[in-house]
């Protein structure tokens, strides 16, 4: 299972039929998303499946990735568990094709140059960088940080808050 790598040979091919690719990994095998990971030597579960399909001429391929990661949490320090989910529509751009105008780009997908042998695991290491949380820490941190001024709603407070809501 670990160090596996995996393509769509022809991902215009993949978004015309309609296909899905499914799969589970280690996300210590994500060598940008393992640097911002804490390795406890367990395995942190990464499933993904893309699905491909077309829009208005153009191909999709649309990406989802839950994870179960181990980070180190803001306060205390200490190892937090975070449970990461990413979802995102990528318009798959031929080699050699300028990619589609500022003024063009929407909110509802990200443009990606893409040949032949689409980088799988690249694509869903992407979209679960992109979701990390900028400052994980524990629902119950054992550091009082907010202790020192008698403020219960220290920042670390309302940003746990507002973690908890997304
Ligand atoms: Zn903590």
């Amino acid at each position: 299972m670990s160090h596996q790598s995996r393509v769509i040979p022809d991902p215009f091919e993949f978004a015309r039929r309609g296909d899905t690719l499914s799969g589970e990994l280690d996300a210590r095998d994500l060598p940008r998303l393992a640097a911002a990971l804490r390795d406890t030597g367990g395995e942190q579960s990464v499933s993904y499946e893309l699905s491909g399909f077309r829009l208005d001429d153009k191909s999709f391929i649309e990406v989802f990735a839950s994870a179960a990661l181990i980070m180190q949490c803001q306060r205390c320090l200490g190892e937090v568990s975070c449970a990461v989910d990413a979802e995102s529509r990528l318009l798959l751009v031929p080699r050699g094709e300028s990619m589609p105008d500022e003024g063009l780009e929407s909110d509802d997908f990200d443009p990606v140059e893409a040949g032949r042998d689409f980088d799988v695991l690249d694509a869903v290491e992407e979209e679960l960088l992109l979701a990390l949380p900028l400052a994980p820490t524990h629902g119950d941190c054992s550091v009082p940080a907010a202790k020192e001024n008698g403020d219960d709603r220290s920042p670390f407070a309302l940003l746990k808050s507002l973690k908890t809501k997304s």
